[in-house]
């Protein structure tokens, strides 16, 4: 899209030029606007343009560079501006028209024409005849403008910005003046010219340094920065370290004719608002499945759908979507018994939830980390969470939902229980009474029996067994008829409890047997091992309750079999848990001392698997847009492991890190390396052809060849490598990890043939 000026013969053409030409020149429309995009990465879509102009003469295009210069020597510059201002301002007056989406446009005022023109008189007329408020258009003025005629300049610039021109100092940072600039001129935006910082240097870490000190002081300042002259991963990635949101640079944009402009925004916006559809459909789809699949007990795939679900959508995004995603995802934990994971994602559901201010998720995840301290056994904890459960269910607009009554009713029962276990028989009958008010609205006929097992057990602990055994016949007949049998053991289990209490060993034989049959329909996956065992808990207690010590002792032995194989699975679940703390206090710790450092792989300083995911994504984004294609390469050392273990892990460790370096030189312009596993890379490539893959593979092998020689005398050996590329052509809604093996396909030929070497194929 951007066109190539014939470096140096335009010389003459621009020397020549006088004022009279210039003007038949731009008559005569050699003098062209383009626009280049400004990039939000947070908003992911185009946010502003900058106006450059381009000269068309004589079937040549003549740079910017060349001409510029030249007439602002000459005195020129503010002509030939003024007819670009005009162009910005006529496009904005054409697409308010045409009721197009307008973004502001950023027109570049020279230091001459502030001696030459009437800056503001100028600007406010254009505003004026073309109808165009001054927020749709940026001035962009260069940091050394304001050296010179410093309070002409001030002044003007001043009436601009209180008009509502915003006020952008340009080229930060390439003077001297920087400073006082900024302490001078209320600027609104900083514009920082990447071209400026040479990273390729040694000092590159200095050069990163400033421009993370830039970046904060203009933060600091409460002004907003665009980074200009961007044109690879690597700059973006230092500029999104340290919080950088607007890009323009050839790495999104090039400068672009208006047409082209036009119609870039146009597929822009267009994918920006299909993508939210999307995404917010997938989230719902899958947030409704999952729960279907949790429901049914199938919990793996429960979660590995709402997991998928949670990576499409953000926080900002849809944070009531977010939320309620959390709160599913910990449910399935707990159901998988792993109550730490389910803790988890409880609580930043939680904090998403009060965040959004959405209190019907809030309410609800109260009430699952109050039933996780139930089933810890904690019923302090659990009451204090159950009661700001209630809480949020009583505001008002959870009135109006389906499920309200049934919620209060839950909430009451859960209350009552918690109360009971603590002792505290007086709060415990208060609860259970407000819970009596909302059976018979809550439309789930087996609640009827909650309430009357809790009011059994309670009373039957208050000295009123008679009330007790008078309904004890109707509980059996409810317990024996319940409607949900998914949830068999909650409602059996206390009903047989009391058939203990009252002494009615039949009735609780009649119980176990229906517990029995019921677990036997699961299997042992699906169930759990902990109701099994409660199933012969209670056997045990009956056999040894009518004396039947044979039948006892056959229950206990199955009994303690089950506890454990229960302990075993336990201590596996203790592991993952500790592993998951780990891990999370360790990120946690990270990510306070260098955020920087949270997608990078600390021994080869190249990105990890979490950087790799996150940067396929931004790729994909970007060359299905620009329809190129992508590659991505596996590359793994070669014996890697013998090394390691012949000579030692430090040696081991070299050789990982000099390769690294090497890879990451090879492709530094065309895209990232991650490091994979223990001894292989993945790298990815935008905008590549076999030819430059096939280039870049080789120097890699030789250069490792090169650098890594094994000095031991006993085998003065190179260290090689295998490589396997795929390319595709465009890239499809995949995901990295779909991608992976087919790389690995090819690195897996080449190893069949003896290692050392690469494969490339185009998918
Ligand atoms: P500038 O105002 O700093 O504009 C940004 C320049 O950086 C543009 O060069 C743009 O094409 C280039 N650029 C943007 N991204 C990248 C990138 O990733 N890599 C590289 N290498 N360059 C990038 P352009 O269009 O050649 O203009 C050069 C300069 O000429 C401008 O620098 C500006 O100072 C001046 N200029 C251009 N048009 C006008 C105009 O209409 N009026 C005035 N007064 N000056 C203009
Ligand atoms: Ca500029
Ligand atoms: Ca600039």
């Amino acid at each position: 899209m951007e066109t190539k000026s014939k470096g140096g013969d335009g010389v003459i053409y621009v020397e020549n030029l006088n004022k009279q030409s210039l003007k038949d020149y731009i008559d005569q429309g050699e003098f062209e606007m383009y626009l280049q995009p400004q990039y939000s990465i947070v908003k992911n879509t185009i946010i502003g343009a900058e106006a450059l102009t381009r000269w068309k003469h004589k079937d040549m295009y003549i740079s910017p560079g060349e001409f510029i210069p030249v007439l602002e020597r000459k005195n020129l510059i503010s002509i030939l501006d003024r007819y670009i201002w005009t162009c910005a301002f006529r496009l904005q007056e054409k697409k308010r028209r045409e009721g197009q989406q307008i973004i502001p446009i950023s027109i570049n005022v020279s230091r001459s024409d502030f001696s030459h023109l009437d800056v503001y008189g100028v600007l406010t007329e254009l505003s004026r005849t073309y109808c165009v408020p001054p927020e749709d258009i940026h001035l962009e003025i260069t940091e050394t403008a304001f050296v010179e005629d410093k309070q002409a300049i001030y002044t003007a610039v001043r009436d601009l910005k209180r008009l509502g021109f915003q006020i952008l100092i340009d080229d930060f940072g390439s003077g001297y003046s920087a400073l006082n600039t900024l302490k001078d001129i209320d600027a609104d935006i900083v514009k920082l010219d990447m071209k400026f910082f040479d990273l390729n240097e040694k000092n590159s870490m200095r050069a990163r340094d400033i421009i993370g000190a830039v970046i904060q002081m203009t933060q600091s300042l409460g002004m907003g920065i665009i980074a200009e002259g961007v044109e690879n991963a690597e700059q973006l990635d230092i500029l999104k370290e340290f919080g950088c949101d607007v890009i323009q640079g050839y790495f999104f944009y090039r400068p672009m004719n208006v047409s082209d402009f036009d119609m870039t925004m146009r597929r822009v916006l267009d994918t920006a608002s299909r993508k939210n559809i999307d995404s917010r459909a997938f989230g719902e789809e899958c947030l409704d499945e999952s729960i279907r699949l949790l429901e049914r007990g199938e919990y793996e795939s429960a979660l590995s759908l709402a997991k998928r679900a949670l990576s499409q959508i953000s926080v900002d995004f849809d944070g009531n979507l977010y939320c309620n995603m959390e709160n599913i995802i910990g449910a399935i934990y707990t159901a998988m018994g792993n109550e730490m994971m389910g803790m988890e994602h409880y609580l930043t559901g939680l904090s998403v939830s009060l965040k959004v201010d959405n209190s019907a998720v809030s309410g609800k995840l109260y009430n699952n980390i109050g039933c996780v301290y139930q089933a810890l056994g904690d019923p302090q904890q659990a009451i204090k969470y159950f009661l700001l459960a209630m809480e949020e269910l009583k505001r008002p607009e959870n009135k109006k939902e389906d499920l309200y009554e049934q919620r209060c009713f839950i909430s009451n029962i859960n209350l009552a229980d918690e109360y009971f276990k603590l002792g505290a028989f007086e709060e415990s009958e208060h609860y259970l009474n407000r819970a009596a008010e909302l059976v018979d609205n809550s439309a789930n006929e087996d609640y009827y029996l909650t309430y009357r097992a809790a009011q059994c057990k309670l009373y039957l602990q208050t000295g009123r067994e008679d009330f007790v055994r008078e309904i004890f016949p109707d509980v059996v007949d409810m317990a024996m008829n319940i409607r949900d049998w998914s949830e068999f053991w909650s409602y059996l289990e206390p009903v047989c409890d009391i058939a203990l209490a009252l002494n009615e060993m039949d009735e609780m034989k009649r119980i176990i047997q229906r517990m029995e049959q019921q677990a036997d329909l699961y299997s042992v996956e699906q169930l759990g091992l902990e109701i099994r065992i409660r199933i012969h808990e209670k056997l045990l207690v009956y056999y040894e309750n009518i004396g039947d010590s044979e039948k006892a002792r056959q229950t206990e032995f199955e009994y303690f079999r089950l506890c454990k194989m229960q302990y075993q699975e336990m201590k596996k679940a203790r592991v993952e848990a500790i592993n998951y703390k780990i891990q999370l206090n360790l990120q946690h710790e990270e990510n306070a001392k260098f955020k920087k450092q949270i997608d990078i792989d600390q021994l080869t300083g190249v990105g990890n698997r979490y950087k790799l995911e996150k940067d396929y994504k931004m790729i994909k984004g970007i060359c299905s847009e620009r329809k190129c294609p992508v590659g991505i390469g596996i590359i793994d050392l070669d014996n890697f492991k013998y090394i390691n273990d012949t000579y030692g892990h430090l040696q081991g460790d070299w050789y990982l890190k000099t390769a690294s370096r090497i890879i990451k030189e090879a492709v530094v312009n065309t895209g990232g390396v991650y490091r994979f596993g223990g001894d292989e890379f993945v790298v990815l490539l935008v905008d590549v052809q076999e030819d430059v893959i096939d280039q870049m593979a080789t120097e890699i092998e030789r250069k490792v060849e090169e650098e890594c020689l094994l000095n031991q005398s006993a085998e003065r050996k190179a260290l090689t490598l295998s490589q396997g590329y795929v390319i595709l052509d465009h890239i499809e809604n995949t995901d990295v990890w779909q991608m992976i093996p087919y790389a690995d396909e090819q690195l897996y030929a080449v190893k069949e043939h003896g290692k050392r070497g690469h494969r490339i194929k185009k998918l």
